[in-house]
């Protein structure tokens, strides 16, 4: 029954959709509509995109396939694939790893009228390959028993010697810092990203290792006094159904660095069309639908990331931490950047 009524509904929809009308109704069956399917291929790993998932499936009777691996993974799958790839869609995070897939000649150009628009111009690749669907601050998470917030000021002055030996910050190779290191190089040029790396490698707590959120437990184990961490992961561990986490969480203060000149660091989780995209027309749609208000709305709600949407109000939980001011760098320069962020590190020994 339900599938029935799901045919009917991507029939009426496709038979009354624009130019194709005569098309649809002479040649389009509920037979055929519901065959209607958009492949995507994600790298994000939350349980609320689902219930967005089926959201534009009820909406639209076009069928979401997904595909879930690590955005390495996926990329490599797709190079493989070459034209014979299914998928539609890439959805990961991190404007780097966006980057990544267009230089791979992974994306195409789309014309959108509703994403050009809607999604702030420095959230979005500048040749219309990939498009923001949510935005994270790169912030520092501090000890309010041992940190007085008003020594916080920039990401630059945490190579300052009063915090020799407490910055806790994980790996190197994980993108979020390769894409914070790219911003540094961007703003302040490469010799002083050189500096700012070797300094930060002097000022670390211990060897890097663990996610954000293990930064942030070592911050209240007391082995480091602050660290550094994308925003949403701290309205994970407060709403966490692990009261260790909660509990976690409330010890720390936040602070969002730079908002005396460009702004806090900010990244993407994006989506673009794959280059052979078989349905591209239902990717575009898609993507679209991501960026409406009530994909971004759950975005916000169940994920603490900021809407890209400026219509739509972040989460209360991520509300109450204060409006702030984002550096406006366009992503495009975190792709870039990207290599020389990592021969940086490794010059540094930043491991
Ligand atoms: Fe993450």
């Amino acid at each position: 029954m339900k599938k029935i009524l799901l045919a009917i509904t991507a029939f009426s929809l496709l038979a009354s959709c624009g130019k194709d009308n005569k098309k649809n109704e002479t040649t389009v069956t509920p037979e055929s509509s519901k065959d209607q399917v958009v492949n995507v291929y994600t790298h994000r790993h939350y349980e609320p995109d689902q219930k967005i998932f089926k959201m534009f499936e009820d909406k639209t009777g076009i069928k979401v396939k997904v595909i879930n691996a690590s955005a390495d993974e996926l990329i490599q799958k797709m190079k493989m694939e070459g034209k014979q790839s299914p998928a539609d869609v890439l959805i990961t995070v991190d404007a780097g790893r966006l980057s990544r897939a267009k230089d791979e000649g992974l994306l195409q150009s789309i014309k959108s009228d509703v994403l050009e628009q809607s999604i702030p111009s420095h959230l979005q690749d500048v040749d219309n390959q990939w498009f923001g669907l949510t935005k994270r601050a790169r912030i520092i998470a501090y000890s309010k028993d041992r940190v007085n917030p008003e020594d916080l000021t920039t990401y630059e002055d945490l190579v300052n010697p009063k915090w020799k030996g407490k910055i806790l910050v994980r790996s190197s190779s994980n993108i979020y810092n390769q894409s914070l290191m790219a911003s540094i190089i961007a703003n302040d040029g490469e010799e002083a990203a050189k500096e700012w790396a070797k300094g930060m490698v002097a000022n670390m707590a211990r060897s890097p290792k663990g996610s954000d959120r293990d930064q942030v437990k070592a911050v209240v184990a007391g082995e480091g006094d602050l660290a550094i961490v994308n925003s949403y992961y701290i309205g994970k561990m407060l709403n966490s159904p692990d009261a260790e986490e909660v509990k976690t969480a409330q010890q720390i203060g936040l602070f969002f660095p730079n908002q005396a000149n460009r702004g806090t660091h900010i990244n993407v989780s994006g989506a673009g069309v794959a280059k052979y995209a078989p349905n591209k027309e239902n990717a575009i749609a898609f993507i679209e639908f991501l960026i409406g208000e009530e994909a971004q709305k759950i975005f916000t709600d169940s994920n603490y990331e900021y809407p890209v949407l400026e219509s739509v109000i972040p989460v209360e939980d991520i509300k109450v931490w204060g409006e702030f001011k984002e550096d406006n760098l366009g992503l495009n320069k975190l792709g870039e950047h990207n290599k020389k962020a990592v021969l940086i590190f490794d010059e540094a020994g930043w491991k």
